[in-house]
């Protein structure tokens, strides 16, 4: 299959490419992938492969091994079909519609003004240029393309067991050059619900917003560690000093916008009585101060300031003020423990991802993260505590546990090996503190010896998304290695 973009001109291996390409004019968004799946089914159709397609929509095609490799271990390779399709407003190309404008930085290929896809279209397109190069030595191989993996991990939920014949499975959806992938992180939701009295404000009162804004933010189970600010904690905590010296009552309190993203901002609306309102603005100042020169160094940008607001409702209560400032003080944020395994990666983590006001009740909505699943309850009895002295309750989603790392793993053995021989160094082996397929796919199908890897992909998610090119052709090479590996001799 040859490329018909220039920017991808003369780009190893051309097949792969290709395929790539192809996809860059196929809309695939997480839940509508339709046009993608046809595409597959029409490609594996043309080869004579059998495809299946489960009651979740994810598909699963079967390639027979190369002569003399039938009787090796069959092996899944396996990817996502969807993408996150975010633009620039400003854009006229748009991915949810199949139009991705490629463009080529230096040593990047990245995309004009949305995100590129290669999260997680290197898969795609590698699996299905493997599978066509008859120069390639393989065993049987599976490859399992799944559906809305960037919504929760859907299309891995619905997976039927069935689908899946392989006992090594290869994920190839991780974005850090040089590093194999042997564990990731599971994730429990959970609520804390305050229903506070509210009532009238005192006459003449002032109503004044608090808001903070300017942090870095990021996603919060892998960028948990970087130190930056909660803009929910941050609101809180300059609250809470103002509140030891001026007295206020609280309208609404809300912030954050993602429960996977750590929240940049965030903005509480106060009822302050007439005489103290300077006295409450020069106490959030100097509060500010302060917690600006505690994230001096992670978010410079950092602002919290006062502006006058209308108040949409009463205030509630100073007794019930003084309690919801008291939760958002006790929600814990932030890592809580190192892995045993791994130099630098975080085994467990809570991170509170949304604070909103509905009526009379506050919610606070956290995310928590273990690759370690006898660690999370420890956390959840945490923020059940934190409800409960708050007056409220808890509300619990276990979304899936995490994936342990096997280091004793076969696969991760000859993927070691294929990788000092092609590129004469060892890899990194690790794992991220984040979600991943495997782990769903790995609790259904059980035995499974699993692991990942993928080119260099940077600034997923967004309109930036860029892939490292030479690190697309070690990528192939590596997964060229490994299924030739695993169906060597001795296997
Ligand atoms: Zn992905």
């Amino acid at each position: 299959m040859a490329t018909e973009t220039s920017v991808l001109t003369g780009l190893e291996p051309p097949a792969f490419w290709g395929h790539f390409e192809a996809l860059t004019r196929i809309a695939r968004p997480s839940r509508h992938e339709e046009p993608v799946i046809e595409h597959v089914r029409q490609w594996a159709g043309e080869h004579g492969f059998e495809l299946r397609q489960d009651e979740g929509r994810n598909l699963v095609i079967h390639v027979p091994a190369t002569a003399g490799r039938e009787n090796t271990p069959t092996v899944t390779l396996q990817g996502h079909l969807d993408m996150v399709c975010e633009r620039d407003p400003a854009s006229p190309n748009d991915p949810a519609e199949g139009r991705i404008v490629l463009v080529r930085d230096g040593d990047w290929l990245t995309a004009d003004g949305t995100t590129l896809g290669a999260d997680d279209g290197v898969a795609i397109a590698a699996m299905m240029a493997l599978v066509e190069d008859a120069s390639l030595r393989h065993g049987p191989l599976e490859l399992l393309m799944t559906v809305a993996e960037e919504v929760g991990l859907e299309g891995a939920n619905a997976l039927d067991p069935a689908l899946v014949g392989g006992s090594i499975l290869v994920n190839l959806d991780s974005e850090e050059d040089g590093k194999l992938t042997v564990g990731c992180a599971g994730s429990t939701d959970t609520w804390i619900h305050v229903d506070a009295p509210r009532e009238p404000a005192v006459d003449g009162a002032v109503t004044l917003a608090v808001t903070v804004s300017g942090g870095k933010g990021g996603h919060s189970g892998s960028g948990i560690a970087l130190g930056h600010s909660n803009a929910d904690k941050v609101l809180g905590r300059a609250l809470r000093e103002t509140s030891e010296q001026v007295p206020f009552r609280l309208v609404s309190f809300a912030g954050g916008k993602s429960r996977n993203a750590i929240p940049r901002d965030a903005e509480a609306v106060c009822s302050v009585a007439a005489g103290d309102e300077e006295a409450f603005r020069n106490a959030i100042a100097a509060s500010a101060e302060t917690i600006r020169d505690a994230f001096a160094t992670t978010d410079p940008g950092l602002s919290i300031v006062v502006s006058a607001a209308d108040a949409p409702e009463a205030p509630w209560t100073a007794e019930a003020t003084a309690r919801l400032l008291d939760a958002v003080a006790l929600v814990p944020t932030g890592p809580l423990a190192m892995s045993q395994d791994f130099d630098d990666l975080v085994e467990t983590s809570t991170s509170l991802g949304e604070a909103l006001t509905e009526g009379d009740r506050l919610t606070l909505h956290s995310l928590s993260r273990s690759s370690n699943d006898s660690a999370l309850p420890e956390v959840i009895a945490t923020l059940d505590a934190a409800a409960r002295l708050a007056g409220g309750e808890l509300e619990v989603k276990v979304n899936y546990g995490g994936w342990r790392p096997n280091l004793d793993s076969p696969a991760l053995a000859a993927a070691q090996e294929a990788y000092e021989r092609l590129f004469g160094e060892p890899p990194i082996v690790t794992a991220v503190h984040a979600g991943l397929e495997t782990t769903v796919i790995g609790s259904k199908v059980h035995g499974l010896d699993m692991l990942s890897f993928g080119p260099q992909i940077e600034f997923p998610h967004s309109p930036d998304e860029r892939v490292g090119i030479p690190t697309v052709e070690r990528f192939w090479q590596l997964l060229v290695a490994l299924v030739d590996e695993l169906s060597g001799p001795g296997r």
